[in-house]
């Protein structure tokens, strides 16, 4: 395993194929998934910036604590920093969060004169996403989170697990950025499977194709996966631990040459 060429590619069907197969193996393995109910569009900024780096669990606790802390943004807007930080504590990182989330509350405050945000509901897939982005502290990825489940507007949010789950099966590169898979991905799936695609990505990469150690033994898309094809071509082993394992030591080395490339 020498070069990029170690990795084959997935199958010679377009991405769009490619995802379209993934994303119907999900469904048939997982079903059609539900969310919480949907949250209006500035609670959902707040919920995805406390949800970084933490579980939905502890976002959901911090998101209550806030709430119930402060009933409405703008006295979250004016609050001290401190009552800020002690009221997001159970999401972690709260010094870098609240000050976030305050700052982008004065942000829209003073773009907007108001912190309602319903208006965005008449904007365009595209003009919201545009209008979010302005915002420091507002990438793609909450943009999407609040276009897609907020606004019930088009947009394919990508965080680390569909990231890993879509580079392991050969929809991105290893290379691709996340800001670029939120583009690409949303151009290979068709719009109406963006929700159930987004949330059974996001499963699976929980809960079987975790980071460190995939279950590939268990996992309902090996047939649409370059990394599980890749490493049954270099392995001949049977037994399952050790395939599991020499599977993850051989994608990671092919993954390093093909960044050196
Ligand atoms: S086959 Fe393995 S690497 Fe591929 S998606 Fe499934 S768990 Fe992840």
């Amino acid at each position: 395993m020498t070069s990029n060429s170690a990795i084959p590619p997935a199958s010679s069907d377009s991405v769009a194929d490619h995802a379209q197969a993934i994303h119907e193996a999900l469904i048939a393995f997982y079903g059609y998934p539900q969310w919480r109910e949907p949250l209006p569009a500035l609670d959902e900024l707040v919920s995805t910036i406390l949800s970084q780096n933490t579980n939905d669990a502890n976002r959901d606790r911090a998101f209550n604590s806030l709430r119930q802390r402060f009933p409405s943004w703008e006295e979250v807007r004016d609050a001290e920093p401190a009552e800020v930080i002690k009221a997001i504590h159970p999401a972690g990182l709260a010094n870098q969060k609240g000050p976030r989330i305050q700052e982008v509350l004065r942000q829209i405050t003073q773009q907007h004169n108001s912190l309602d945000l319903s208006f965005l509901h008449d904007m365009s897939s595209d003009d919201a996403s545009a209008w979010l982005l302005k915002f420091k502290g507002v990438g793609p990825k909450t943009v999407a989170i609040v276009l897609q489940f907020s606004l019930n507007k088009p947009a394919f949010p990508v965080d680390t697990h569909i990231h890993r789950v879509s580079t392991r099966t050969g929809l991105i590169t290893l290379k691709t950025s996340a800001e670029q898979a939120h583009i690409l991905l949303a151009k290979a799936l068709p719009k109406e499977t963006y929700y159930a695609a987004h949330l059974n990505m996001i499963r699976l990469g929980r809960e079987i194709c975790q980071a460190r150690l995939p279950k590939c033994g268990i996992c309902p898309i090996t047939n649409h996966c370059n990394y599980f094809r890749f490493n049954r071509t270099q392995s001949q082993i049977t037994d399952k631990t050790s395939f599991d394992s020499r599977m993850v030591s051989n994608f990671i080395m092919a993954g390093n040459e093909e960044k050196k490339g």
